[in-house]
């Protein structure tokens, strides 16, 4: 008998035959002797739908207020699959975030947990119920309710796997594991059988959106076992996310591509190149709760130098706002900014010990006559920004020159 955590996505809970499926799969599980906590997301489409009509009334909503309707999704989704459940006979019940008591701090629209409360869950399971639990949802130590970012469900689903001591934590979604690349842009991609947490953390953080980045933290922290899996399809293995000291594997030089599209790059042109001038750029940035990515400073000039960085879309006016105040101070030649941009990652852990990825990216992207505007790297990963509308072209020509395609 194990303790068992399922996270069901939006298309997995999206209309009331996949809500009736989901309550199957967990019966067969509670048939078989294990417990269950089921984490659900609101049904596909709803949250977008939600922060459409809050952005008809303001555009630019006060984000306590948003999190207070967007959080509604996922409460009814838990609703309906205790129904379900409970229509199969079992004992069900359904928790919101708030009511768990799942503690967050008070950043709105992407807090972080700081906290769970187990008691009513395990009490709950003791007595032979099925716990559902809202994910991508908490409450602040003030008593407002907070949400965890996008895809914030998957972190809501590891965390309670960790507070609770599950055996696995199973992510159920439509597709049926983590692929070598996003398998809507490059159809052949292929199925990793198991993937370390190193890579998972940076295909996760560089947009491969299969896994909420901060899901992955917490397995990695925590060693939660977790595994991706397709809710549509029984019986597959899905994809293992393991410790690199516990794989035994054959890894391949590359273990995939990821792509990002909710980013915006901004330039500073001509600032003094002198001590202290990224702080006095980047630290209003950052006192405003902006995460910045990339940061390029190139070779000065004249004592003068460019100053390149992204941030999430999301945050792109605000930091120009931000930077127009600084540049009052730090006097630059001018401003740009660039919200039709893309960031395109290789990523693997044989990277560490394989020298020229890096020139054959660069090689096939320039076959391609795609221009490359920032380059980034890691022990693990190169990242790329380029413009916007090359974005499937350059997934796929790294996809190939990788060798990251399905066997033939
Ligand atoms: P859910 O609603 O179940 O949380 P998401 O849409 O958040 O589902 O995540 C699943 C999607 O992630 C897939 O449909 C796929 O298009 C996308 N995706 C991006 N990169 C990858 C990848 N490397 N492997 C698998 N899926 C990926
Ligand atoms: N419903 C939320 C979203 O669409 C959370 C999630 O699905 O994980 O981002
Ligand atoms: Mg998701």
């Amino acid at each position: 008998m194990a303790l068992i955590v399922q996270k069901y996505g939006g298309t997995s809970v999206g209309t009331p035959e996949r809500i009736k499926h989901v309550a199957q799969r967990v019966a067969r599980y509670v048939a078989q002797g294990h417990k269950l906590v089921v984490v659900v997301s609101a049904m596909s489409g709803e949250t977008n739908r939600l922060i459409a009509l809050a952005k008809e009334v303001a555009a630019n909503p006060a984000p306590r207020e948003l999190d207070v309707m967007v959080s509604t999704g996922e409460q009814v989704s838990i609703a309906l699959v205790s129904m379900a459940l409970m229509q199969l006979g079992l004992k069900a019940r359904s928790y919101t975030g708030a009511q768990v008591r799942i503690l967050t701090d008070s950043a709105y629209t992407k807090a972080r947990i700081l906290n769970i409360d187990q008691g009513n869950i395990r009490a709950d399971l003791d007595a032979g119920f099925v716990v559902v639990v809202a994910g991508f949802q908490g409450i602040d130590e003030g008593g407002n309710i907070t949400t965890l970012g996008r895809g914030g469900s998957d972190t809501t689903g590891v965390a309670l796997a960790a507070a609770l001591g599950a055996d696995e934590c199973q992510i159920y979604t439509d597709v049926d594991g983590v692929y070598t690349t996003d398998p809507r842009i490059v159809p052949d991609a292929r199925r990793l059988k198991t993937i370390t947490f190193e890579e998972m953390l940076e295909m996760a953080s560089l947009g491969s959106k299969v896994l909420q980045i901060r899901s992955v933290e917490f397995a990695g922290k925590y060693r939660v076992r977790l595994r991706v899996l397709s809710s549509f399809e029984e019986d597959t293995e899905g994809t293992l996310i393991t410790f690199e000291d516990d794989a035994n594997m054959e890894k391949a030089v590359i273990s995939g591509i990821a792509c990002n599209r909710d980013e915006a790059k901004i330039t500073l042109l001509g600032v003094p190149d002198r001590p202290g001038i990224a702080y006095q750029i980047l630290g209003p940035i950052g006192d405003a709760n902006i995460d910045v990515d990339m940061i390029v400073q190139n070779v000065s000039h004249d004592g003068l130098t460019d100053f390149s960085f992204t941030v999430h879309r999301n945050d792109y006016l605000k930091a120009m706002e931000i930077l127009k105040a600084v540049d009052a101070h730090v006097k630059s030649r001018g401003m740009v900014g660039d919200d039709k941009i893309a960031k395109v990652s290789v990523v693997g852990v044989g990277m560490r010990s394989h020298a020229g990825i890096a020139s054959t990216a660069f090689r096939a992207l320039a076959e391609e006559g795609i221009n490359i505007q920032m380059i980034s790297t890691s022990e693990i990963k190169i990242s790329i920004v380029i413009d916007e509308k090359y974005t499937e072209l350059a997934v796929r020509v790294l996809h190939k020159v990788f060798g990251l395609e399905q066997p033939v």
